[in-house]
């Protein structure tokens, strides 16, 4: 019997809290792993500075995952000091261009469709 995909009970070393993993080497639980990853990019993003372009290069994700943490606020950036220096009127998330980014324009033009449906 193959027992690669074993799972193994731990106990998280930061947070006591008892997890499975496939994982041997591992000592903390996915959620410290989480905290741990973006307390490091936060630093990061305090110590450099960097712009979305940047991080994304030196994280190796994607930018849209990048504008998705500012968004649900697990990393953040400092208006002004700006990580791509245009941010969508709307909502405030850092855009590559324009003036609102893609969700927002899609949201206006479904209004303007709305509105013209409850004046007929
Ligand atoms: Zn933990
Ligand atoms: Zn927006």
């Amino acid at each position: 019997m193959p027992d690669l995909m074993q799972k193994i009970v731990k106990k998280c070393e930061e947070c006591g809290v008892a997890y499975f993993t496939f994982d041997e080497e591992g000592s903390v639980c996915p959620k410290c792993q989480d905290r741990n990853y973006f307390g490091c990019i936060r630093r990061y993003i305090d110590d450099e500075e960097p712009t979305v372009e940047e991080l994304s290069t030196e994280l190796r994700v994607p930018k849209i995952r990048i504008y998705r943490w500012i968004r649900d606020g697990r990393i953040q950036y400092i208006p002004g000091t700006g990580m791509t220096g245009i941010f969508c009127e709307e909502c405030g998330i850092p855009i590559e261009f324009g003036s609102v980014c893609i969700k927002c324009a899609k949201n206006a033009r479904k209004k303007k469709r709305k509105k013209k449906k409850i004046a007929i």
